[in-house]
């Protein structure tokens, strides 16, 4: 066995690596707000993601999530109707504009906007942050084909076919519990996978159905990725993906980029209404928000850090005293994400595996919950005996190069 340098020996070891490697970030999530507005992420803002967390935390590269959620059609019949698509369209607009502005108005000498890995990999060398971006979701395009290439043309590098909910391309994983539209992908699903493939954007499955997704690798002349997503080996829910998902994710030579989110790193059990209740009442007394929803995770322990010293302590006795009435499951913590990516690397090999947080969109576990503690995650995967080699890979190098075989492919198709 291989015996590990001492505790701080590794810190440091790490840092050295973190400093060297590019890392990149495949998916968090913003509110055109944050990045345009008086208060942006110039600021620290009560925020997982800001620019000064990107910074301290040394993290090079991230893709900003143009999202759009929708409408089902369960809930509404007109979810799937021209009037939807033009209002989801809008969404994903002004969200473009916004990371427009961000990267070349408001903080243009501190991030730049990336269309390539080569980009990337030169913006960093200048001392500068690159951001990317990502749609989450295919439901703005409608059912026009010739947004594909606006939104290449508006720095768009993958889309996610769906998100939670059937869409007009694609079967969502929310399928295993609502029941099934297309059996997969949709006629109209298959033509934008060519479109994707021709323009050079990479095709998303994280949030398709399984079979949408097993279609989507069978489709795609071009290697596909899950830009957050995590396994089902290790937590069974409909969102991860099993080890056939991600066998045939590597024949096509992509890449999983394995999310640090909580509920799908670790499957627990979920609190007793006692539990939830005592919990409620301790957050009321100490005006510390509701732990739910986007960023919300962030805004907690942004609030906590905020308290004075004793209230905080207080609090935290007041935690323990529900812990020992009412135990619950411990919430998710960084070894618990990177036993995702070991299990991913030992089926897939390294070449095959990346990192994602889903920050301001629920991401976050112990120990990795906001861009400053990214350092973290290189400190475990030192840890765990990984060569700077591996962790380059793993931080950027495999998904910067299926960015760059998608682009490759997508030349030899407009030829
Ligand atoms: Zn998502």
């Amino acid at each position: 066995m291989q015996t590990l340098p001492a505790d701080d020996q590794l810190v440091e070891q790490a840092r050295a690596i973190h400093e060297r490697v590019l890392t990149v970030d495949t998916h968090i999530d913003f509110a055109p707000a944050d990045l345009t507005g008086e208060r942006n992420y110039t600021q620290r803002l009560e925020t997982q993601f800001n620019l000064p967390n990107m910074i301290d935390g040394g993290l090079d590269a991230l893709f900003f999530s143009i999202y759009v959620g929708q409408t089902r059609e369960a809930q509404n019949p007109d979810a799937l109707k021209p009037a939807a698509y033009e209002r989801a369209y809008k969404i994903a607009s002004d969200k473009f504009d916004a990371v427009r502005r961000f990267t070349s108005e408001i903080a243009a000498d501190k991030i730049e906007l990336a269309l390539n890995a080569a980009d990337v990999r030169r913006i960093n060398a200048q001392g500068k942050k690159a951001a990317l971006m990502g749609v989450e979701n295919g439901y703005p395009l409608g059912e026009e084909i010739a947004r594909v290439k606006e939104f290449y043309d508006r720095g768009a590098r993958y889309l996610s076919l769906t998100h939670n909910g059937h869409n007009q391309l694609a079967d969502s994983h929310t399928g295993e519990r609502d029941g099934w539209k297309w059996q997969g992908v949709s006629p109209l699903g298959a033509q934008v996978i060519a479109e994707l493939n021709r323009w050079g954007i990479m095709v998303d499955v994280s949030h398709a159905s399984k079979q949408a997704m097993m279609q989507t690798a069978a489709l795609s002349r071009a290697p596909i990725i899950a830009s957050h997503s995590a396994l089902r080996a290790l937590c069974d829910i409909s969102r991860n993906m099993d080890n056939e998902q991600l066998l045939a994710l590597k024949k096509t030579g992509g890449v999983i980029q394995v999310v640090a989110y909580d509920s799908f790193v670790k499957c627990g059990k979920p609190d007793s209404p006692e539990r939830k209740a005592a919990l409620a009442v301790a957050r009321r007394d100490f005006n510390l928000p509701e732990p739910t929803g986007p960023g919300q995770r962030a805004r907690h322990q942004f609030a906590l850090k905020a308290l004075p010293l004793d209230k905080r302590r207080e609090y935290d006795k007041k935690l323990a005293e529900i812990d020992r009435q009412y135990p619950g499951d411990a919430p998710a913590t960084l070894k618990d994400f990177v036993d995702h990516i070991d299990h991913a690397v030992k089926l897939l090999g390294i070449d095959h595996v990346g990192i994602s947080s889903d920050f301001d969109g629920g991401g976050g576990v112990i120990g990795w919950n906001d861009a400053s503690e990214t350092l973290n995650v290189t400190i475990e995967l030192v840890r765990r005996g990984y060569t700077e080699a591996q962790i380059e890979k793993l931080w950027g190098g495999n998904l910067l190069r299926v960015l760059d075989e998608v682009q490759r492919v997508a030349q030899d198709l407009q030829k």
